[in-house]
């Protein structure tokens, strides 16, 4: 929703370039349109609850931790006490929150992507700390809605676990549109909040360490390590999230920790407790919500399904994901360096093209060039089997998910090349490529 407010934004700019009479500065309300999206979440979380009643399914709201190998207590959050629990089958799906920086004075003056939406006012500009999803797609959203945005990478590129194509074009698009990116940062060292106010503290219950979150009128000195000082009226945190597991006494059950600090799982979601399972970001499986939902839909067939779903689980290769960056990225398999160093470069061929979409078409020159559309299809062996696809440019996002579909069936070069073409789209362009 927050990105569709953006766009709104994007496309009012674009429509004076079809000759729509727009006024340049049209207003928009922030605050209004936060509190309609947070309706509208309050209202999935209901259908939710309501679907677990009819399915009978009783749900018990507090904070539970393991007293035993196949024991749990609950601290209820209505206040009435503690109730324990014992169960044949204990799932741990606790996720992950997201981290701050370490050995920072006053980090915790910044927010991170939860504070990002609490915000009912947009600060006037922003820094922007983290190279990843979160923060790309803020980066990109608040830069569309007129705020300035500076992020600070800690090389040349961001999104790199993406393909280069991906890396490159995207971190100079993002120049281009207007954020300010400082790179190759090396890290901040104080940061000090100069206009003296209080702000909402969270709660503490699912968070590490603290942070303020937003408030209005906030103004931040921050220094970084080379001694340079900056002042923002934010700082968002998108350095990545940790898995959710303080409190779980861990140890009191005997489960494992993987080495990054999250629970140890096999392919079928079973950590080391015969009976305990855990999945979705407490793992560090792919942190993809509709991964967990998968990997739980395969757990349940496993555990309770028909003998022929016993051996059900979820394949954790060739995941299709999509940054909601400005444009969206679209990715589903290996990279180029991932599949040359898997194939070998005499056994791979790389196909990409690159253009601008038909909508810019319209726009002049120079600027129909800042709105890049790119795809490089990833090929390995004779047979040309797909093993890669990445791609960039307008509606990628809704474009992936069939694509999906045919490189997880296997498909070669030759299968792309044999479905018609759908004129004009940009998704042709990936069925047409020589
Ligand atoms: P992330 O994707 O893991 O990226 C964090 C990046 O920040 C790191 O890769 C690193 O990049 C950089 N970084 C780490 N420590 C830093 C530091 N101290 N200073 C500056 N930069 C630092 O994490 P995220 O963006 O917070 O997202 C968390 C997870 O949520 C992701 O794994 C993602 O899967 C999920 N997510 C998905 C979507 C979606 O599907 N559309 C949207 C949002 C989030 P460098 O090594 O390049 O510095």
């Amino acid at each position: 929703m927050t990105w569709y407010f953006a766009s709104v934004n994007e496309t009012i700019k674009g429509a004076k370039h079809y000759f729509y009479d727009i006024p340049d500065n049209v207003r928009f309300h922030f605050d209004k349109f936060k509190k309609r999206r947070d309706e509208q979440i309050l209202r999935l979380n209901g259908a939710y609850e309501r679907n677990w009643n009819r399915e009978g399914i009783d749900l018990v709201q507090g904070t539970a931790r393991f007293i035993g190998q196949k024991e749990i207590e609950v601290d209820l959050v209505d206040g009435s006490g503690k109730a324990a629990y014992t169960a044949k089958h204990i799932l741990i799906a606790t996720g992950g929150y997201p981290i701050v920086a370490e050995n920072v004075e006053g980090a915790t003056h910044g927010i991170t992507s939860d504070g990002f939406f609490d915000m009912e006012h947009l600060p006037k500009k922003i820094a922007v700390v983290g190279a990843g999803y979160i923060a790309v797609e803020l980066a990109g959203v608040l830069n569309a809605i007129g705020v300035e945005v500076h992020m600070f990478i800690r090389h040349e590129t961001f999104l790199r676990q993406f393909d280069p194509m991906i890396q490159e074009t995207m971190t100079k698009t993002y120049e281009e549109a207007g954020v300010i990116i400082h790179k190759k940062f090396p890290g901040f060292k104080k940061i000090e909040r100069l206009d003296g106010g209080s702000a909402l503290a969270y709660d503490g219950n699912s968070h590490e360490k603290l942070t303020e979150g937003p408030s209005p009128g906030k103004r931040l000195k921050i220094t970084d390590s080379n001694g340079e000082i900056f002042e923002f009226n934010e700082l968002l945190w998108a350095i990545g999230r940790a898995p959710q597991i303080k409190d779980l006494n861990l140890d009191v059950a005997g489960v494992q920790l993987s080495k990054t600090g999250h629970i140890a799982v096999d392919e079928f979601q079973n950590t080391n407790v015969e009976g305990l399972y855990a999945l979705g970001d407490v793992t560090g499986q792919s942190e993809l919500t509709p991964v967990a939902i998968a990997a739980g839909r395969q757990l349940g067939n496993r555990l309770f399904g028909p003998p022929e779903l016993k051996s059900s689980r979820l394949s954790y290769e060739n995941v299709p994901t999509v940054v909601f960056s400005h444009p969206e990225v679209g990715t589903v398999g290996m990279t180029e360096p991932e599949a040359i160093g898997k194939y070998g470069q005499e056994n791979i061929k790389i196909y990409k093209t690159k253009f601008a979409a038909m909508y810019f078409d319209v726009f002049p020159a120079e600027e129909k060039s800042k709105h890049p559309t790119q795809y490089k299809i990833i090929c390995a062996g004779p047979e040309e089997k797909v093993v890669g696809l990445h791609i960039l440019g307008e509606s990628s996002g809704e474009m992936l998910q069939g694509f999906g579909v045919a490189i997880k069936m296997g498909a070669t070069k030759a299968d792309f090349d044999r479905c018609v073409a759908i004129h004009p789209t940009s998704a042709e362009e990936i069925v047409t490529m020589r």
